[in-house]
């Protein structure tokens, strides 16, 4: 067995199942839970995600993308998947394997989706997504009127279901989000009133549901949440979640610089004093985002120490001269947990100007991600 490289990604799904049981608590009994695992469940590995939830009985999963729809399947996921992404051209007979529901946001590749279920004799249940206001995919209110009659003409189409997506429910005081809803009010009497019979209506991704009296709705989608990260801090305290991920590597290097000496590319580190330096091997290449040079924290040994100089494509130095005791081989950890000790991707997300789930899905598949 040839031994690898000492980074890796731990992922603890008991702190993942503790999340989706806090999740399904707080959607209540009366509403379904679909599980967001698209982009590779957010960067923690989709097929071991599924898998786990799958066991805890979540009722539907939600990826971007055909092709990701099919690796769930093809780690025998069973569970209904809700396509969030579009039906592109040629990818029409992929929507008619069983219990894979596409959204419907264009009369065009709804049309298309129609003919090939018509050709090969199925009915496809699908969900009709509507722009309330995030002015990405969907079809506005204002459109319903001449959209209704078109798709009714679809015969191969059944509405199974109606969604939106908020734009500003991580920020709990904006008033749109009420706005969306009324929206979203007025799209689903639309329909009703048009014959359909949709069993799911949705809107609440994670800061939805943790924001929003949603009565209509029987359906939730979250994401961030389950993976232990909060949608931003206005929900701070909300929820006891318990983050997923937790990256580890270990010193490969310790030297120590005289005073002035200068550390990486464009010496932007320059020791002040002798410094005992730690070489890491984990670099941007790995996702370890090249803007925590000289501002990303890491924990060794119980304490938290300074990135040092540029953190370079696949190698980042640690400033170790105050951790007694450090030796080649110390396990470093570079986010999560660790000793009691966080480093918790809401505060990389601070430093580098992003958001947790940026944070989550830049860790490269060059880390091995490994079940705990
Ligand atoms: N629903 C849709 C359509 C999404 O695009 C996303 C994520 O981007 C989610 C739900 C889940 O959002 P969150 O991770 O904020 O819960």
């Amino acid at each position: 067995m040839p031994v690898a490289r000492p980074t890796h990604v731990d992922i603890d799904l008991g702190a993942l199942r503790h999340n989706f049981r806090l999740v399904r608590h707080q959607a209540g009994a009366e509403r379904q839970v679909l599980a967001v695992v698209k982009a590779d469940a957010y960067g923690h590995g989709a097929r071991d995600v599924a898998r786990a939830l799958a066991k805890e009985g979540v009722d539907l999963f939600g990826v971007a993308l055909l092709e990701e729809a099919k690796e769930l399947r093809a780690a025998g996921i069973r569970a209904p998947i809700l396509i969030l992404g579009g039906i592109y051209p040629g990818q029409e007979a992929g929507f008619f394997a069983p219990d894979l529901i596409p959204c419907i946001f264009d009369l065009a590749s709804a049309r298309r989706l129609d003919a090939a279920a018509r050709a090969a004799g199925r009915v496809i249940g699908c969900h009709i997504k509507i722009d309330t206001g995030m002015g990405r995919v969907g079809f506005f209110n204002g459109e319903l009127d001449d959209l209704l009659p078109e798709l009714s003409k679809l015969t191969h189409l059944r509405v199974d279901g109606i969604m939106s997506h908020l734009a500003v429910a991580d920020e709990p005081e904006h008033p749109f989000t009420a706005e969306q809803i009324a929206r979203f009010r007025q799209a689903v009497a639309k329909v009703r009133a048009f014959g359909h019979r949709p069993r799911y209506l949705h809107i609440a991704n994670s800061a939805g549901l943790f924001a929003h009296d949603l009565p209509e709705c029987n359906l939730v989608r979250p994401g961030i949440v389950l993976y232990g990260a909060l949608p931003s801090n206005h929900f701070a305290g909300r929820l006891d979640l318990r983050p997923v991920m937790h990256w580890r590597t270990s010193i490969a290097l310790l030297k120590t610089l005289p005073s002035g000496s200068g550390i990486s590319y464009g010496h932007r580190f320059v020791t002040a004093r002798p410094t005992l330096v730690a070489t890491l091997p984990v670099g941007y290449a790995d996702g370890y985002n090249r803007r925590l040079t000289n501002r990303g924290e890491v924990l060794v040994r119980g304490r938290r120490v300074p990135v040092a100089g540029t953190v370079c494509m696949d190698w980042t130095m640690i400033d170790v001269t105050e951790v007694p005791g450090v030796q080649v081989g110390d396990e470093v950890t570079l986010l999560g947990e660790a000793d009691g000790q966080w480093i918790r991707a809401e505060e990389w997300a601070e430093k580098i100007g992003t958001i947790p789930y940026e944070v989550f899905c830049q860790v490269s598949k060059r880390v091995p991600r490994v079940i705990k």
